[in-house]
């Protein structure tokens, strides 16, 4: 299937309250979440674009893909994979205002490769986990707590003050 990233809304010739469903494919560009930079897969996402006619010349879009981040895990630094559904809706009717005129529609042309990158960084989680329960990095060492184990753990330094209080047990 051939990669789409302008869609040319006009060349479906639909009329006021008609819709159709299309399955295209647009490329993905890596993401910055928080200074880091996360791979976006796969490299050319299956989309599926829904397209309604409204009155007035206008569009009523919905748009759904599913994408893979790939980059480190915001707590342990390990690789993370986390899964983002996007489910995206634009309208776009002239002389509707600034709330329905999508940024993404000029005319009868829909840049849909903008719209792809700008829903998943939307849908993309504040943390991007390895794993939801994550247990990050051990505060004293700074290794992985999820390789390390449960049992990880330091001997803690003895308190000074516990020796002095030690030295005037009488007992
Ligand atoms: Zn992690
Ligand atoms: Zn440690």
């Amino acid at each position: 299937m051939a990669r789409t990233d302008l869609f040319d809304l006009g060349g479906e010739r639909l009329s006021a309250g008609e819709g159709r469903r299309l399955e295209l494919e647009v490329a993905q560009e890596p993401l910055e979440l928080a200074g880091v930079r996360y791979l976006v897969l796969p490299p050319t996402v299956p989309v599926t674009l829904e397209i309604s006619r409204t009155t007035g010349g206008g569009y009523a879009l919905r748009l759904r893909c599913s994408s893979t981040l790939r980059g480190p895990c915001m707590r342990c630094l390990e690789p993370a994979a986390p899964l983002v559904e996007v489910d995206a809706r634009e309208v776009d009717l002239p002389g509707g205002g600034e709330e329905l005129d999508s940024p993404y529609v000029q005319g009868d042309l829909l840049d849909l490769r903008s719209w792809v990158r700008d829903a998943v960084a939307l849908a993309a989680p504040d943390q991007v986990l390895c794993d939801p329960a994550c247990p990050g990095l051990c505060p004293v060492c700074a290794v992985s707590l999820a390789s390390a184990g449960p049992e990880h753990r330091h001997e803690s330094e003895p308190d000074p003050r516990w020796a002095k209080l030690r030295e005037l047990d009488l007992s």
